[in-house]
Order: structure tokens, then sequence, then C-alpha cells
């Protein structure tokens, strides 16, 4: 039976992060020995299959159509498109992909169709497969299922507080109502986070009470450092220190002992000796491949010898939870609503955000 405990407050949390260091690290540790095997970490791959031309406002991100910034958009690619890179991926140790599409919400009609061909593909390789399409409705979360989708991934990037201060085109409440849809299905959810967008540690244990609350917990937390990108709102954000994405590893670790951890982007700005502390500290997952949608990540070469360096080994497909069933469409018990929910739009000012989406380059 799990022990996990569901009920952390803001302050139990921003104890545990503020420990002094080794103390925090042997805590982490030891809680993740008890879970996990410390030696296994799963190497996921991530394929951006529409990029950019997003109509929110995501102050950190590139693809948010209103901001400047030099990325390469595409559309929506096409089914054989992403079975080859999935293939590539399998053939570089990967055991999960995860496709993202820079869009607000899913809209019912050919284009979620294809992405659902998408995900019956993949699952067919005896891949995890993992979506990121925005907000999502149970009729939608119940067809992703259907198509054999393993998780979903809906970041709530932050604490509720500091959400408004980075988005203003949508609410803190969206973001648990689509995992709260995901929740209905027998897909896993993946939440989590990222720190060095100026949020206090209050936020990013706020943050982890959202998540750790829930229940259950997500089977998977991304714990992402910003990359600042020029042309955004926190194109001046100061690099995130690696002590502080240790403390924030080993602080989800301790109070979600089963998730998967999941070493995020700003991977490329930490050493090896850094990245191996955060393996210490709990961190079971890496993304390959040389980019991460839209900023550069690690050389999967060198994630191979540094996997070697310290004894690693690849984690295999469907280690966690068992391999989902995938359903033709013509089989489909959820035929298409054609829904038009209402999402939230705040629409609060954000200074900084205005300031960059009218600035030219
Ligand atoms: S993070 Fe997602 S929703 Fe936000 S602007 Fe980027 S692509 Fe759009």
């Amino acid at each position: 039976m799990s022990i996990t405990k569901h009920d952390w407050t803001k302050e139990e949390i921003i104890a545990i992060y503020n420990k002094p260091l080794m103390e925090l690290l042997y805590e982490a540790a030891t809680v993740h020995r008890q879970h996990h095997d410390p030696n296994v970490v799963q190497i996921s791959t991530l394929i951006s299959l529409k990029t950019g031309g997003c109509s929110e406002d995501c102050g950190y991100c590139p693809q948010a159509k209103r901001y400047h910034t030099s990325i390469k958009t595409n559309d929506l690619m096409t089914v054989s498109e992403v079975k080859e890179q999935a293939t590539k991926a399998k053939e570089s140790g990967s055991s999960r992909v995860c496709m993202g599409a820079a869009w607000r919400n899913v809209k019912d009609g050919t284009e979620f169709d294809q992405v659902l061909e998408m995900v019956r593909t993949i699952n067919k390789m005896d891949m995890e497969v993992c979506c990121t399409l925005g907000m999502i409705t149970e009729n939608q979360a119940q067809r992703l299922a259907e198509a054999g989708l393993y998780a979903y991934n809906h970041n709530i990037d932050t604490s509720e507080e500091y959400y408004k201060e980075v988005i203003s085109t949508r609410g803190f409440e969206d973001r648990l109502e689509t995992i709260a849809n995901v929740r209905k299905t027998n897909i896993t959810v993946c939440s989590g986070g990222i720190i060095g967008m100026g949020e206090s540690i209050e936020d990013r244990a706020g943050m982890l009470v959202a998540l750790s609350t829930l229940n259950p917990q997500p089977e998977s937390v991304p714990i992402n450092a910003l990359v600042p990108v020029e042309g955004t709102p926190l194109e001046e954000e100061k690099p995130v220190e690696i002590w502080e994405m240790i403390r924030m590893v080993a602080t989800t670790r301790i109070v979600m002992p089963e998730t998967q951890v999941r070493l995020s982007a700003g991977r490329i700005n930490m050493s090896r000796e850094g990245q191996a502390m955060c393996f210490l500290a709990g961190a079971n997952s890496i993304f390959s491949g040389d980019k991460l949608l839209t900023t550069p990540n690690n050389d999967l070469n060198e994630d191979m010898k540094m996997f070697e360096t310290l004894g690693l080994k690849n984690q295999q497909p469907f280690a966690k939870v068992n391999q989902r069933e995938s359903i033709e469409a013509v089989d489909s018990k959820f035929p298409a609503l054609g829904e038009k929910p209402k999402w939230t739009r705040p629409g609060h000012t954000i200074e900084r955000n205005l300031e960059a989406s009218t600035k030219g380059k």
C-alpha cells in the first residue's frame, strides 16, 4: 500500500528546500532508492509536431506568435515524418516519445485526428507515447486514451500566485481542469514547471504543493530551468544556478516519492557533475535530441558518455505502467463532440509581456 503523503503544506516544503544541502541530498537519495533503481534513467525524446504561431502569451515561450523571436516555425508534421523521428529516437535508446504542438487547446477536426494516428503509430512501436497539446476536454482525453496514449503533459509551470505574472491568456484553474480530464481516463499525468522565471522559493514550493496534493500525484514531473530566449519577456532572467536545480529536484523527489522526476530544459547549461548530483537527488529521466522544442539540448553522444561514466542504464519502456491498448479510429466509442469549451481568458495586464509583444526586433 502506498504511504505517499498528499497533504504537504508550503511551509513544510520550504523547510525541505532550505535544508543544508548534504542533508537534503541524503534524504532525497534515500527516498529515491526506496522507490526506484538509482542506476536507471529514462531517455525521452521530444518531437515538436507544430512549432510556433501560438496565440498564448506565456512569458518564457518563443513559440508565442506575439513575441519577436527567430525560431523556425512549422505546420503540423505528417504521421510518416513523426514515425521516422520516433524510429531514430528508439534506435538511440529512447523509450518515450513526447509530441508537442503549440496550441492553446485541442480542437476536434483533421489535425487532431492526425495526432491520434501518430499516437497509434508510436504505441505500436512499443514506446511510451506522451502528448502535450494544450488544454483538452474529457472527450478528447478519452479519444487519446483509446488511441493508446501513455501520458499527457500539461505543466502548471509555477505557483498559482506567480502564474498571473507569467501568463495572462489563461488561468491556473484551466491547467488543473485539463489534468482532471486526463485523470478520468487511463492516461498517466505528466505535469511540472519551470524555475528561473523570477519566482520566489515560496512560488517553487507553491508549485510543488499544487502537484503533490493531487491524488494520485502525477506519474511524471518535469523540472525545467528557464532557457531565456531573445525576444521573449523573460529574455533577461539570470541563469538558474545548479544548486537551485539540485534543491528543486531533491525536494520534488521527497514530496513525490513515486513519480518520475524529469531533468528537462536547461540541462545544456549543466556540467556532468551537476547532472550527477541531480540524479543522486532523484532525477530519473532526461530528454535526448539536439533540441527541446525550440531551445538547444545536450549532444546524445555526450549523454551516452555520461551514462557510461556514471554507470547508468536506460529505463525500458513501460517499466512503471503497462502498455496501453491502441484502438483503431473505426472502433472508437468516443466520437468527436465538436465541443467549444469556454477556457478562461483572464486578460489581466503583464507589463513585460506587453513590452515584448510591442517591441520589434
Ligand atoms: S508554452 Fe505552449 S501555450 Fe504557451 S505560448 Fe508556448 S506553445 Fe503556446
